[in-house]
């Protein structure tokens, strides 16, 4: 096993990978900015290392100094979390080079389906549904990229095959609009991501967001944990997540589990990992594949009585994996409200201390969070502060137990979205279940 590692990441998720480390006897390093100093996992951590200013570009996207904090412990690998640098091939490959692990899958892995076209095209070689699309990047040939929308059929969705976080998308509705708007996102995913290529894909109207967990060892063994709901969006984030998805059958899961799990087994991929389908009419179609532990984890641990992140961590180390894939029994349902700082109704972040913090309890709840009373929260980064989960032996049970975890749940000094949550679980639609992506904008008047 792996003796100590640093965890290139902060707040819930960078405690949440320091408890697993301590479940397993692993040595904990902390890399933070001047901003973070007094963050949970860092006054928890073995040891801890102040890798530059406030500015996430000057610490935890700083690759050098990161990996300098490793050398300087002596640690053996690093955990990259998710977000910063976690899907960043050049990062994976520089660790290694240092002589440090990555937890993670290989270099190549990361690049190939970070580049969304090349990850498509793969799947589908593999027989992974996907969206009807160009298959290609789009050239210059104005009439050619007609022709293919006419063939896909309108509406279209032009997407930046670099693109991520929910940006470099536009939607269009006809061959009028069409070259303009292959134009505009061609400059903006050069703006944002350094890369123009776009691609056009069918624009589904009423999708959900349908992603399947899956675990893969360095001994060629795959498996999967079944999926997840993450269709209560706004802006393209994720904002209640569930497991398993409602209405899906033991027969949808199995044969999609299947493809994913041989699709994953023909690419090499290694460690945790994420293929997310849009889901209509009852057909999935993969956008793409995220090479990374996610926010929405704990609910596939809920119901699978697997742990991700120690799972991560003993496949690092070389261990083969120990399931089958008939051991996976999906149990129950769990339910995750990401709680954030900001206004319920604006959105407008809002960071800075937090006088009083009160973690709600109780059967079947869990709570994922570094806050404590007298932390502030910096303005510098995300504005998740802690994530609600809970269990129930069905659905109903995991909802009534989140609306009690959310009444009980007490956060003074800084605004919070637990009202949003409220407002959204009291709804009759919602205890219905399988809402599209666009249902909570269309509530909120956005749509
Ligand atoms: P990102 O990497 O930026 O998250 P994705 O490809 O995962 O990009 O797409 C993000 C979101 O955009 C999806 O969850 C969905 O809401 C919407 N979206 C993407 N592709 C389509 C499509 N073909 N039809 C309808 N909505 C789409």
């Amino acid at each position: 096993m792996i003796d100590k590692i640093v965890i290139a990441n902060r707040g819930e998720i960078a405690l949440r990978i320091l408890r697993a480390c301590r479940e397993l006897g692993i040595k904990t390093v902390a890399v933070h900015s001047t901003a973070d100093a007094n963050l949970k996992h860092v006054l928890l951590a073995d040891e801890s290392v102040c890798i530059g200013p406030p500015a996430s570009g000057k610490s935890y996207l700083n690759m050098p100094s990161i990996i300098a904090a490793a050398e300087l412990t002596d640690a053996a690998a690093i955990h990259p979390g998710y977000g910063f640098l976690s899907e960043n091939a050049d990062f994976a490959e520089r660790v290694e080079q240092s002589g440090f692990t990555f937890i993670g899958p290989k270099a190549e892995t990361i690049r190939m389906m970070g580049d969304k076209v090349s990850a498509i095209k793969v799947m589908k070689q593999h027989g992974v549904p996907c969206v009807p699309g160009s298959g290609e990047p789009l050239g210059l040939d104005n009439d050619e990229n007609l022709k293919i929308a006419k063939d896909i059929g309108y509406p279209v969705i032009i997407k930046a095959s670099g693109g991520g976080g929910g940006r470099g998308m536009r939607v269009v509705h006809n061959p009028a609009a069409l070259i303009h708007s292959i134009n505009v996102t061609r400059s903006e995913a050069l703006a944002a991501f350094g890369n123009d290529q776009v691609y056009m894909e069918k624009f589904l109207e009423k999708p959900r967001h349908i992603e399947f967990q899956i675990l893969a060892d360095h001994h060629g063994y795959v498996i999967h944990l079944g999926e997840r709901d993450c269709s209560m969006q706004r802006r393209h984030q994720k904002v209640i997540e569930e497991a398993p998805a409602p209405g899906i059958t033991d027969a949808q899961r199995h044969k999609m589990g299947e493809r994913v799990v041989e699709a994953c087994k023909a690419v090499g991929y290694r460690s945790a990992g994420t293929l997310e389908f849009l889901y209509q009419d009852g057909e999935f179609y993969f956008i793409e594949m995220n090479t990374r532990i996610q926010v929405e984890h704990p609910v596939t641990e809920l119901i699978t009585g697997i742990d991700l992140v120690k799972a991560q961590l003993r496949i690092a180390s070389g261990e083969k994996l120990p399931w089958r894939q008939s051991d996976i029994v999906l149990r129950g349902h769990a339910l995750e409200c990401r709680i954030n700082a900001e206004d319920a109704k604006t959105f407008m972040p809002s960071p800075g201390p937090v006088r009083l913090w009160h973690a709600p309890g109780g059967p079947g709840m869990r709570v994922d969070s570094h806050m404590y009373s007298g932390y502030a929260v910096p303005p510098h980064y995300d504005s998740l502060i802690a994530k609600l989960i809970t269990y129930g032996e069905d659905r109903e049970t995991a909802i009534v137990r989140m609306r009690n975890a959310l009444a009980e749940m007490v956060v003074e000094g800084i605004k919070t979205n637990a009202a949003l949550h409220q407002e959204i679980l009291a709804h009759a639609a919602f205890h219905q279940g399988g809402l599209d992506i666009h249902y909570l904008e269309r509530r909120l008047g956005l749509k």
